[in-house]
This record gives structure tokens, sequence and C-alpha cells, in this order.
């Protein structure tokens, strides 16, 4: 018999607007795939709170259940790579954005998308990270494959309260860089600063609007979650040689700059994306998250949410309002 499990149930209304609604789903209307995986935890991302809002371009059709991340153990498997019992972790690709997510008992996935879950990291833990922490160790990656070392001076990290750039500051921190926080919120100062900010910038100082082409270099390097004109001004004010980071636009998706940064300053900007990276290279990051880089602060910058408080949570993120991430409690 076809077994029920529960999920978060996404669909538009007769007015056009979309809710999301805690319903029961069925194993075979899961999408085929080579793994079936009883989902622990997931976590919430900005992408989720697209995909639960009727985003087309995240997600193309409803009724559908979003949830980019999904940490949990292999209950059924058709290839020998993936046995159950093992303990996994699926983020990005096309899980919860056409393909069923993690917002539910269950997934379905190709055996493509999945990465064993590190010794040292428990399945609650993965989820601290998911998408946006996997996104951040990334960004990290990126300017140490650069050459950016703590010597060099402080890196600026935008988007600081919200969970790539929170656990971005974290990873810094547990590296030994000095790290500048900038954020649009003064009453988490405290929190920035418990995550290992050094200094904290309101998001209104790195925003310029003069037209210049270049500013006074401050940073070794940037991590940039936020894009427009916040980006174009971390460029503007990176060291000669740095290395700026970019991988979202809650800001805006434009980038007014010029050439100069680049040609006067060798200034590298990288761009970043989680959803395609390569399998292969999965696998180090994560090792990374779970062992050398791991915060000490990672416990405290979660909070656990139930599928049934997901609603709240997603409007929360939608108005930018997030301090860190959010786990969601499946089992
Ligand atoms: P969050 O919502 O958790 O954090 C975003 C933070 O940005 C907010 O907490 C806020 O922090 C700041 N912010 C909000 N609105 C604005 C605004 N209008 N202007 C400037 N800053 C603002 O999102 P995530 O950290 O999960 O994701 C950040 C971005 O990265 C998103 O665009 C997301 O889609 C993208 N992303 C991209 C990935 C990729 O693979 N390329 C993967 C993961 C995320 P504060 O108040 O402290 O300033």
């Amino acid at each position: 018999m076809d077994k029920t499990f529960n999920g978060l149930v996404v669909s538009a209304n007769d007015s056009g607007a979309y809710t999301a609604t805690l319903s029961t789903k069925t194993i075979s209307e899961l999408p085929a795939g080579d793994v079936l995986i009883r989902v622990h935890y997931s976590s919430l991302n900005y992408k989720d709170a697209l995909s639960a809002s009727g985003n087309k371009g995240v997600t193309r059709h409803y009724p559908h259940t979003p949830g980019i991340d999904a940490a949990g153990v292999v209950e059924w498997s058709s290839t020998d790579r993936w046995k159950p019992g093992d303990e996994v972790i699926v983020t990005g690709f096309d899980l919860g954005m056409n393909t069923s997510g993690g917002f539910a008992d269950y997934i379905r996935v190709p055996a493509s998308w999945i990465v064993r879950k590190p010794d040292q990291l428990s399945l609650r833990e993965s989820m601290i990270y998911g998408t946006a922490g996997f996104t951040a160790g990334i960004s990290v990656a990126a300017l140490l494959k650069n050459g950016v070392t703590p010597d060099q001076g402080p890196i600026v990290v935008t988007g600081a309260t919200g969970g790539v750039g929170s656990v971005a500051i974290g990873i810094l921190h547990r590296l030994g860089y000095s790290v500048t926080a900038v954020s649009g919120k003064p009453e988490a100062h405290d929190f920035l600063t418990s995550l290992g900010a050094t200094d904290i910038i309101p998001r209104s100082e790195l925003d310029d609007t003069s037209g210049k082409a270049l500013l006074k270099p401050r940073f070794a390097g940037a991590i940039d979650t936020v894009g427009g004109s916040i980006l174009a001004t971390l460029i503007k004010s990176t060291n000669y040689g740095g290395t700026v980071t970019c991988c979202g636009m809650v800001n805006s998706g434009d980038l007014p700059l010029t050439v100069f940064p680049f040609i006067l300053r060798g200034i590298q900007l990288v761009g970043i994306d989680s959803v395609e990276y390569p399998i292969d290279h999965r696998t180090a990051i994560w090792q990374h998250l779970a062992d050398d880089w791991k915060p000490d602060s990672l416990a405290s910058l979660t909070h656990d949410i139930s599928l049934a408080e997901l609603p709240d949570a997603i409007q929360t993120i939608l108005k930018g309002q997030m301090q860190g991430r959010a786990v969601v409690r499946i089992v």
C-alpha cells in the first residue's frame, strides 16, 4: 500500500495568492529517483521563501513542496552507492525548486545529488549550515584559493545577520580573520560580536552613491550576499589585488560599476553558485564545515522550528528580518 506522510504544500488560491499548508502526501506522488530519504531536518533559506510565495523563477509548477535542503537517512535505494541506514545531506540541484523538497517527511532524488554526512557533524548541525552555510563555505574557499590571508587586513561580510552572512562570519573568525560585519539591524550588535565580528558598520555606510569609480581601499576581501550598489561599493573599497565574492541579490540584481577597480587595482570578483556546485568538490567543503572551519558559534546562530511554524518564518525571511539560521525539525 502507498505510504502517506506530512509535508508543506504551497498552492495558488482562486485570487492568485500563494498559501502554504501542512498536508498529507504519498510516496507515489514523489518524483522518480534512485534514493528515498527519510528527512530528519531541513532548513529555511531565502530561496525557499521565494518558492513558497509563487516566484516562477524558482518554481514553475504548483502545488509544490519547497525545501532546498534536507538531511536524513536513506530508506530505500536502487543503486549500490547508497544503502538503507546511510546518513546523508542533499542541498541544491533541483531539490525544492521543481523537485518536491525537504519540507516533508520524505524526498526521492537522483543518487548523484547526495553527499555522505561527515562523521563529525550531526544531521541537525548539517542543517544549521544548510545551503546558506554551504554557500558561506564556498565563498570562504574562494578567498583562500585566491591567497587572501588574515595578515592582509579585514574581510567585510554583508547581510551579516542573515544565513550566509552569519555562518561566513563564524568561519572567518575560526580561521583567524578580522571580520567587519555590515548589517541593517542595529539591535543585532551583540549577536554579531558573539559570532566573531570585530567591527560592525551600518548598511548605509557601505552604500556609496557618489558615482566615484574608486573609493579608499579598506578591506582585504569581501563576502557579499546582497548585490546592487552595496556590492559595487565593496569592489571599489577593496585593497589592491583583493577578492570579492558575490552570491546573492536581496538588495538588487544590478551592479552599478565601472571597470576601474578591476584594471587599476586587480580586484577579482568571484561568482558563487551552490546549486550546481560539482558533487566531487562538495564533499571537501562539507568536510571542512564539519571540522577545521566549524564555528564555535554554530549552535547559537540557529533556532529550531516545526513544519507548522514555517509559514510565519517564511514571512520573516521575506522581510529581511531573519537572524541567523532556522532549522526545520521534521522527525
Ligand atoms: P537571509 O534572508 O537569511 O539574509 C539576507 C540578509 O541580507 C538579511 O538578514 C539582512 O541582513 C540583509 N538584507 C535584507 N534586505 C536587504 C536589503 N534590501 N539591502 C541590503 N541588505 C539586506 O538570506 P540568505 O543569507 O539565506 O541569502 C542571502 C542571499 O544569497 C539571497 O539573495 C540568496 O538568494 C542568496 N543565496 C545564493 C546562493 C547561491 O548559490 N548563489 C545560495 C544561498 C543564498 P542585515 O540586516 O544584517 O543587513
